[in-house]
């Protein structure tokens, strides 16, 4: 930055500066002679019109600059500030979720499922104020553009990574670990797939549970038997899950709140549908072609991205297990050895608990207001031929032939089951579909 703006003939104050050295300098040296000083009178004038244009021009100049310069020091700041929000107050991210649901002395009635009482949420909503455009001069230098510590340090997407359900946190720590801007990129994308499907998996489950007919949920019905499903079926429902608000309840605690849009239209399904653009974008010959370009996109994205983040808190709540075995006791209760399908790390937390209703071996299972709901055929765990281990998959389409296509939320390994086809295209009626009763 300059002292005078360019051109300075634009520029007040250097017109300012200009009047006060000619002034002073005429006024000086062609005033009366003044015998008190032995100079001549143009040296005079000279000095004057040094003294007036320095004190008078220069310096107002340069205060002026200064505060220019702290201005945009303060504002580069506060867009660093929004693009990391910090996490809001959740405790529950910190506190051990399953140990007020689950009571584990034998004692106790054979009531199961002890949810807490719903309380009221704070909304999670994390302002986004849109940044950096209205101004020219504060557009990304080429050095933003290409730093990953934004999305690799959030402490939105960190929190996140610890909580969430599985699908979502691998994926947001997939994300987080990239070390590059293309590989961010693609894995910001499959972070809002993740996302949307690890939401409305559990959404339809419960629209299944409850026997609430919508129909994007007939739509997807459809598409699993005919070209299979995409993140925008998958949207399409969380879009209207809130019409069964009313009738059934909500599938787990804040659930409702998250999937009402905010004012102006802002809200996680408008940010999931955003997420879903890009990925349509990017899938039909939009792809960034280097690291700036995918640079560029992610600062358009991230404010997106960690506010979905942030709005799908309520996931936390809706702890996904996998039943181990579960085994009836004198007791009257059935005994669940089970594994916790939450946090981004692929070895599960065991857990154990009673519960008065029987839950299928080997079946994913998610904590809903009432209850244990089972995931399948939306969400299942296979053993991959592949990886060698069991993979955590979701229903993509059902083959005539081979059944069910899975698919790895991992790696998009395809994995085929032809007994669950049967669950996929009629209404969803199983044993042990869930555990209240
Ligand atoms: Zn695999």
């Amino acid at each position: 930055m300059r002292l005078f703006d360019a051109p300075p003939y634009t520029d007040w104050l250097a017109w300012w500066t200009a009047f006060w050295i000619i002034f002073s300098g005429l006024a000086v040296g062609l005033g009366p002679d003044n015998d008190t000083d032995s100079l001549p009178n143009w040296l005079d004038g000279l000095l004057a019109a040094a003294f007036f244009g320095a004190a008078l021009g220069l310096a107002p100049a340069w205060v002026r600059l200064r505060f220019r310069q702290f201005r945009v020091s303060r504002r580069r700041a506060d867009k660093r500030h929004t693009m990391h929000p910090t996490v809001p107050d959740r405790p529950e991210f910190s506190a051990p979720i399953t140990s007020a649901r689950h009571d584990q002395s034998p004692s106790t009635q054979a009531s199961f499922v002890v949810r807490e009482s719903p309380q009221p949420r704070k909304s999670s909503a994390v302002p986004v104020p849109a940044f950096g455009r209205e101004d020219e001069q504060f557009r990304p230098t080429p050095t933003d553009v290409l730093d990953v510590r934004p999305l690799a340090l959030s402490s939105v997407l960190t929190a996140a990574r610890n909580g969430y359900p599985f699908p979502a946190a691998r994926a947001i720590r997939r994300l987080q670990l990239a070390g590059d801007r293309i590989t961010q990129y693609e894995a910001a994308i499959e972070t809002g797939e993740a996302l949307t499907l690890t939401f409305a998996i559990t959404a339809v489950a419960w629209l299944r549970f409850v026997s609430a007919s919508t129909s994007a949920l007939a739509e997807l019905e459809r598409a699993f038997r005919q070209q299979g499903i995409s993140q925008g079926h998958w949207l399409a429902v969380l879009q209207q899950v809130n019409q069964q608000v009313k009738t059934h309840g909500q599938p787990f605690d804040g659930s409702a709140e998250a999937l009402r849009l905010a004012k102006g239209g802002s809200g996680l399904l408008h940010d999931l549908k955003l997420l879903l653009q890009e990925r349509n974008l990017s899938a039909h010959g939009g792809r960034p072609r280097n690291h700036i370009q995918a640079g560029s996109r992610l600062l358009d994205l991230t404010p997106s991205l960690e506010d979905a983040v942030t709005r799908a808190a309520p996931l936390a709540d809706a702890d996904w297990i996998f039943v181990e075995s579960s085994s009836f006791g004198r007791d009257g209760l059935f005994h669940i050895n089970a594994l916790k399908v939450m946090g981004d790390h692929p070895e599960f937390e065991r857990i154990e608990f009673r519960s008065s209703h029987p839950l299928v071996d080997r079946d994913l299972y998610f904590a809903s207001t009432s209850g244990y709901i089972n995931l399948t055929p939306y969400a299942v765990m296979r053993y991959c031929n592949r990886c060698k281990e069991s993979e955590l998959c979701y229903a993509d389409r059902v083959d005539e032939r081979k059944g069910v296509v899975l698919k790895s939320f991992a790696n998009g390994h395809e994995i085929f089951d032809p007994q669950l086809a049967a669950d996929l295209t009629s209404p969803f009626d199983g044993p042990g579909a869930a555990t209240t009763g």
